[in-house]
């Protein structure tokens, strides 16, 4: 299979200080997903690349804290005008970077767009503190400070980088700090343009620096003594070692990792509306390479038969294929590494006595030299299972029967991860007490999207800790400092 067009993608570099390297001290060839093709020698940063960068972010932090807070607004909204004018070259790069289909990739630039607009807001709104007089009125007068921490070091992942710094860097940089980030070297073309569009916007060189590299480079970035606070999306092994390293000098961190969200749909939901949902969610979402999508699948039991065929019917009628083409639903996932994950997963379930409804077999034929996984539907999953215990990331769906609302509660609340919730009722008193009971960061009901800007996303558990999104995601860039007054 062939899968280009005429866009032309930029040099990857590394762009630090408002300059562009080309070397750092490797490189990595990036692969086509869709074609399993080796494309641009992607240069990976080194410590000395990454000590330039946090240098460089720590020199111009006094000049951006102490710029008016409407310049910095402004500047930020600049930025999202330029990131929705280029929603073309984006959907282009993010095709290039991961194999995205086209029609989830539009999506994903205006949600961007959404987010850098809606912290641009904030810049000149901030919750800077609040008074405070000691010891009730006629006390000594008090105050506490909001301020910005100086250089974040934001680590990203490769299954939506544009989305990625749209819900770290404006909040960041809205507060007041300079950042660095270090994109995964297998998905290095959005954050150029995003760089190239932020100097565009006006703001300062060195503000913002991105840094393609491996572990090496994020490991650098992590320890780096003029990083105050580290922001990290990713897996739940390289986040222990993160948080490890943090540990050492107490150095705070925001962790956005991964799950394993249940998908409770009752018997009396709207069948048909669930059944549509639940199938796009797991497979039509970057095929099913997201981190709070409903991979588990809890149905209760006097309709699990019917809606177990159901499922398999419709996951068996997406359209799989070249991600160029606007049709295609799912795209290829990252790798061979991922193919052989995935596959190894759904070969696994099956032993410990999962039953395949659909696909398990790497499609082959025109789609044999990409990374192509069809969706696909384990039923009858046992809740101990590692299928039903841990992350796939990748288009595999493990559904499992429950009889009555308490067991479909503990079943959602058996895995190590709290991300997401899924709930499908018609009863709306039953949706308010499972909502409450479930352990996750995020609820939704009967097919509401809720991974907004303007309210928090982030886990518990082993999906993480901490917040990106509304007040709660702008907070994580402030330390507070608490001052009061004395009469001498
Ligand atoms: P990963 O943890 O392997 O890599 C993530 C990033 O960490 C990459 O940039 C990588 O180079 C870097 N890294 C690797 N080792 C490092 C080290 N020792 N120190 C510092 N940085 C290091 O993640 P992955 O497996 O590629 O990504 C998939 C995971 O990300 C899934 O678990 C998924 O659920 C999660 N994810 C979470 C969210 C969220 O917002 N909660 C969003 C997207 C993806």
């Amino acid at each position: 299979m062939t899968t280009t067009t005429d866009f032309v993608l930029p040099p990857v570099t590394l762009r630090i200080g408002g300059e562009a390297r080309t070397t750092g001290a490797g490189v990595h060839t990036h692969i086509n997903p869709a074609t399993g093709k080796a494309g641009a020698p992607v240069p990976l940063a080194g410590v000395s690349d990454v000590d330039d960068a946090v240098n460089a972010a720590h020199q111009v932090f006094a000049v951006w804290r102490a710029t008016p807070a409407g310049a910095r607004s402004k500047a930020l909204l600049k930025l999202a005008q330029l990131v929705e004018e280029h929603t073309e070259d984006f959907v282009e790069l993010a095709i290039a970077d991961n194999g995205i289909a086209r029609s989830n990739a539009y999506p994903t630039v205006t949600a961007a767009t959404d987010w850098i607009r809606y912290y641009a807001g904030w810049a000149d709104k901030l919750p800077l503190g609040r008074i405070t007089s000691v010891v009730g009125a006629g006390g000594s007068f008090g105050h506490t400070l909001r301020q910005p921490y100086g250089v974040i070091g934001a680590i990203i992942t490769w299954n939506a980088p544009l989305m990625s710094l749209a819900m770290k860097v404006p909040a960041a940089l809205a507060a007041g700090n300079t950042v660095v980030v270090k994109p995964s070297e297998l998905t290095p073309f959005s954050a150029m343009l995003f760089a190239d569009l932020v100097t565009e916007a006006g703001i300062p060189d060195g503000v913002f620096n991105v840094i393609p590299g491996g572990p090496e480079a994020g490991a650098a970035l992590v320890e780096h003594k003029l990083v105050k606070k580290v922001t990290f999306t990713g897996g739940p092994d390289t986040a222990r070692k993160i948080s490890a390293a943090c540990a050492k000098t107490f150095k705070p961190v925001v962790l956005e990792l991964g799950g394993k969200s249940a998908n409770l749909v009752f018997a009396d939901a709207d069948l048909e509306a669930a059944a549509m949902h639940s199938t796009f969610m797991a497979f039509g979402i970057m095929s099913g390479q997201a981190c709070a999508l409903p991979t588990r699948l809890l149905v209760q039991d006097s309709i699990y038969d019917a809606f177990v065929a159901t499922i398999g019917q419709i996951a068996a009628s997406f359209p799989v294929g070249d991600p160029q083409d606007i049709g295609t639903v799912c795209g290829p996932v990252i790798n061979e590494a991922a193919i052989e994950r995935i596959h190894s997963m759904v070969g696994r379930a099956q032993e410990e006595g999962a039953r395949l409804v659909t696909g398990g077999q790497r499609l082959a034929g025109d789609l044999a030299d990409g990374f192509f996984y069809p969706p696909t539907v384990l039923a009858d999953v046992a809740p101990s299972s590692e299928l039903a215990q841990k992350e796939v990331f990748g288009p595999v769906l493990a559904i499992t029967r429950f009889s009555d609302e308490a067991e479909a509660i503990a079943l959602a609340n058996g895995t190590d991860y709290g991300l997401s919730g899924y709930i499908w009722t018609g009863d709306a008193r039953r949706a308010i007490r499972v909502t409450e009971a479930l352990e996750t960061g995020e609820v939704t009901v009967n097919g509401a999207m809720n991974a907004v800007a303007e309210r928090p996303f982030g886990g518990i558990g082993h999906s993480g800790t901490g917040n990106e999104g509304g007040l709660e995601g702008l907070e994580e860039f402030f330390w507070t400092k608490s001052v009061a007054y004395g009469n001498g």
